[in-house]
């Protein structure tokens, strides 16, 4: 049925009001990843123990739709948890580069974030964002498991916050 729009009364438009939702299809994508974020099974020192602590059942982080998985193929995000040695950074990168587009990084704790402890040690990288992009830090040593979840809330925000206004934003 065709109506022109002054056959359109005010019953009518508040019936479409409370029924008809209009969206763009880069809205409804970014609700969806954002809503299954998957990270990798991939832990570097002993922030990697409050990572798992995440998703044990006190915390229970499946339940905001992310599953650990243990391929980076199958992954869309890299939660950096630890100590990241400069032996290590080139496997890192490579991890990354496996991983499918689009995907997001998160550096937990201070060793991820800008070397931590060992900043002064000559083996260690003052920060995973020179070797991959990051999206999301979280501070601490170590950060608890809540932290990692509310960070992973604010990787949710960024995701969503992108495709609506096409800017980028760094959350720490
Ligand atoms: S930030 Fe602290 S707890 Fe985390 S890996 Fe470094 S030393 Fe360990």
């Amino acid at each position: 049925m065709v109506m022109n729009l002054e056959e359109i009364t005010p019953e009518m438009e508040a019936e479409l009001h409370r029924n008809v939702l209009t969206t763009t299809l880069d809205n409804v994508k970014a609700w969806a990843r954002s809503n299954s974020l998957w990270p990798m099974t991939f832990g570097l020192a002993c922030c990697a123990i409050e990572m798992m602590g995440a998703s044990a059942p006190h915390y229970d982080m499946d339940r905001f739709g992310s599953f650990f998985r243990a391929s980076p193929r199958q992954s869309d995000v890299m939660i950096v948890a630890g100590t990241v040695t400069k032996k290590m950074g080139p496997l890192l990168r490579r991890l990354y580069d496996q991983m499918p587009e689009p995907k997001w990084v998160i550096a937990m704790g201070s060793c991820a974030t800008a070397g931590g402890p060992y900043v002064k040690s000559y083996a260690v990288i003052k920060g995973v964002d020179q070797i991959v992009p990051v999206d999301v830090y979280i501070p601490g040593c170590p950060p608890n498991p809540a932290a990692l979840i509310y960070g992973i809330y604010k990787l949710k925000e960024k995701i969503r916050y992108e495709a609506k206004t096409g800017k980028g934003v760094t959350h720490s």
